[in-house]
């Protein structure tokens, strides 16, 4: 039995019973405790635990004897437990703990429920989402901007925190920070001492964000990496004024936004007057889907997105009118329209035929340009 670093042990309430087990045991035991300690915590190089075993006849101080007594001391004597970490991930904030809340250690985040694996960057998996990411330095290709974050996912790196010597894919928790965005989960951002935005010392939960947008691009060290966009669900004023006591005293106030009315009232207006130019039918399938008093289902969809990270322009030249399958599809990259000649490209069924486009419809290829180069880099 091979155990992990990040696999955690308890000492279980057997009674010690003085006349059989030797005062080593005992010590070894108690080091564990009902708080219990991680693998990688009874195996260093100094744990009470290797220093008690040093007593032992014949101990060599290497892993497998750590494996082999730990085992013993789970299966034979039974005085420690294996904890099943294998709990349920929790979303949203949890109970009792507020933004801008600092933990010594990453020990400490762990316990307190913010963010359990004790090494990870990120805390989710394949088939459930992510729901809570550390930064804590390490990757040279994110960007932070408080509200705004690029945070770089896991995998292709020598050591941890160490340099990135292969390509990553959107696997494990990368494909779970992928689901968050698809189920629109809310993540758990804690910020460690080590990046620039974080506190002077430990780790500090900074609260929820939302995953808007993900990409693999080849990075500074020329590896692929898989990058995620998160924003703030507040604003960042918000955010500075939850953690000014802990912001490096050379922290420059972010700009304030305009207001955002009038751009909203402008965005409604072209949406409702694209899906008029198309009389609500799909600029892909041409299909109309009728709603109760003669309207249509139709989404006025912006070819490159509005907002961060995108920054497309709220122009009917970069608009489209479509059905919402192929609006989902679109937005998710799974066709594209070539530029060039408007063909429709990846979507099966469709290869080989053309955008619909009305003569009172200006399109900008730019924006298409724009969204093939994207679906390229997504391949
Ligand atoms: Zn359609």
């Amino acid at each position: 039995m091979k155990y992990k670093d990040n696999d955690k042990f308890v000492r279980t309430s057997k009674e010690i019973d003085q006349n059989r087990h030797t005062q080593e045991h005992i010590k070894r035991w108690s080091f564990i405790g009902e708080e219990g300690k991680f693998f990688y915590e009874i195996n260093s190089p100094n744990s009470e635990y290797r220093n008690t075993l040093s007593n032992e006849v014949g101990y060599r101080g290497n892993d497998s004897e750590i494996h082999h007594h730990l085992t013993y001391d789970i299966t034979r004597v039974k005085m420690i437990k294996k904890v099943n970490q294998d709990t349920d991930l929790v979303f949203g904030h949890i109970t009792g703990i507020k933004e801008g809340e600092i933990f010594e250690s990453r020990e400490e985040l762990s316990l307190s429920g913010i963010h359990t694996p004790p090494m990870n960057g990120i805390w989710g998996r394949e088939k459930e989402g992510a729901c809570s990411i550390v930064l804590s330095g390490g990757y040279e290709d994110d960007v932070d901007e408080l509200d705004y974050i690029l945070y770089t996912g896991q995998g292709g790196q020598d050591s941890p925190g160490g340099k990135q010597v292969s390509d990553q894919e959107f696997i494990r928790g990368n494909k779970g920070l992928v689901l968050s965005k698809e189920y629109n989960l809310p993540v758990r951002v804690t910020r460690g001492y080590q990046v620039q935005n974080g506190p002077e010392k430990g780790y500090r939960y900074d609260g929820l964000f939302f995953v808007k947008d993900y990409e693999r691009i080849k990075g500074k060290s020329g590896y692929y990496i898989c990058r995620f966009h998160l924003e703030s669900e507040k604003s960042v004023q918000e955010i500075e004024e939850n953690i000014q006591d802990t912001l490096p005293r050379d922290y420059s106030p972010a700009k304030r936004k305009e207001t955002i009315t009038t751009k909203v009232q402008r965005s409604v207006r072209l949406r409702e007057k694209i899906k008029d130019i198309y009389d609500y039918k799909c600029q892909v399938c041409g299909i109309f889907l009728e709603k109760p008093g003669g309207m249509g289902i139709a989404i006025g969809a912006h070819i490159q997105g509005l907002g961060k990270p995108h920054n497309g322009p709220d122009t009917l030249e970069n608009m489209l009118c479509l059905c919402p399958n192929h609006h989902d599809q679109f937005d998710a990259y799974s066709f594209y329209i070539e530029p060039e000649n408007l063909e429709i490209v990846g979507l099966k069924n469709f290869e080989g035929k053309k955008l619909t486009v009305d003569s009172k419809h200006k399109l900008d290829k730019v924006f298409l340009e724009y969204h093939k180069n994207r679906f390229m880099n997504l391949k």
